[in-house]
């Protein structure tokens, strides 16, 4: 484990760093699936921001870990007591324990779905963290008031993978997603996929162009996935009894903060995470037919922007930290 290197912005953590070229491709034994495990042999491998999360050990794993959450393929071998999966299935997934990165794996199956026929296996391995993330995002992680058409809703890192994703479903519900990212380029991308506004905050003060743009009222909802760099303008930008649905932390880790700091329009706060929607075979496939049923409709497109070779992997993670990606990325296996 190392502090410092050269030659790269070190990551604004404080806790001891894994750099990327810490990644290694090594080979293992797979072995065979035991009671509720699956061997599945991967197509594509989706990459995700919470793999950098993963790898500077911001979120901890025990070392030496594999990374990744999210991948398509087929499968290859099924374990005792798994019946929703046969050998030979199209599959998708996002899923702990973290370890995508790889050709061929076995793990458990109860986040594993079918892959309909009309997903091809690059959009599943790029869809799956990233949709069923929007999917509990606009559906499931609501104010007390309610969300109705029309309302205003803020979502951070929009030209990102989940936020392309959320752009165009929200649009789909009728919501009015106003978007903010870190170019005008960015900007530009948001509002084609939905967004009714954008917003370039490092250039704009995004909590005055919100109150503007809501005559003064503010959000009903932020979905803050930056963390650190926008919590305090977040909370400005929402209205009365709004909601500041935080689910991540681009920017570093929010500081600990006083819950006075809520006071003003008596403010909800939340902090959600995938896995513990996820939680049962029924809440997954559920959420994923959700999804799929979006994805197949045409309401939402995966946009694949970047692919790279699973050998490649650490400059895609050095890509992905510098900001240079939007949409979605693929690592692609031979
Ligand atoms: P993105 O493709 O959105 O990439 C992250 C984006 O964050 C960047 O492109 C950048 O966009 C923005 N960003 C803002 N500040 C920084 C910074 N200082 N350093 C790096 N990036 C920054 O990633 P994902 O789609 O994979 O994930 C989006 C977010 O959602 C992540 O924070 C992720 O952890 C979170 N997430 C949370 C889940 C949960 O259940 N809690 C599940 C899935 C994802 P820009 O240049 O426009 O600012």
């Amino acid at each position: 484990q190392r502090t410092r290197r050269s030659g790269h912005e070190p990551r604004r953590t404080d806790s001891p760093t894994w750099w990327p070229e810490e990644l290694q491709i090594v080979n293992v034994q797979v072995g065979e699936p035991g009671p509720g495990e699956i061997r599945i042999r991967h197509k594509a491998v989706g990459l995700n921001y919470i793999d950098v999360y993963h790898r500077t050990g911001l979120y901890p794993l025990k070392t030496p870990a594999s990374i990744g959450m999210e991948a398509s393929g087929i499968v290859e071998a099924v374990g005792e007591g798994v019946s929703h999966l046969k050998v030979g299935d199209r599959a998708a997934y996002a899923s702990q324990p973290p370890g995508s990165y790889c050709e061929e794996r076995v793990m458990p199956a109860m986040n594993v779905c079918k892959l309909p026929d009309v997903i091809s296996f690059e959009t599943g391995a790029a869809m799956m963290l990233k949709g069923l993330t929007a999917q509990y995002l606009l559906k499931k992680t609501r104010p007390v008031e309610g969300l109705e058409k029309g309302d205003f809703v803020l979502f951070h890192a929009a030209a990102g993978g989940v936020g392309l994703i959320t752009c165009q479903w929200a649009k789909a519900l009728g919501l009015q997603l106003i978007g903010t990212a870190g170019s005008d380029a960015k900007c530009q991308l948001a509002l084609a996929n939905g967004a009714v506004h954008a917003i370039n905050y490092n250039t704009e003060d995004f909590a005055a162009r919100v109150k503007e743009i809501t005559d003064g009222k503010g959000v009903k909802v932020v979905y803050d996935s930056v963390g650190k760099d926008t919590w305090d303008k977040s909370l400005e930008s929402l209205r009365p009894f709004g909601l500041m649905a935080s689910f991540g932390n681009a920017s570093g880790p929010v500081p600990p903060f006083a819950p006075a700091v809520l006071g003003k329009g008596s403010l909800y706060l939340t902090r959600q995470t995938l896995f513990s929607h996820i939680t049962s075979r029924e809440v997954t496939q559920a959420m994923a037919d959700d999804l799929f049923d979006v994805v197949a409709s045409g309401k939402v497109k995966i946009h694949i922007e970047q692919r790279y070779p699973l050998k490649d992997v650490q400059q895609a993670h050095r890509d992905l930290e510098a900001r240079k990606t939007t949409g979605s990325t693929i690592l692609t296996l031979d």
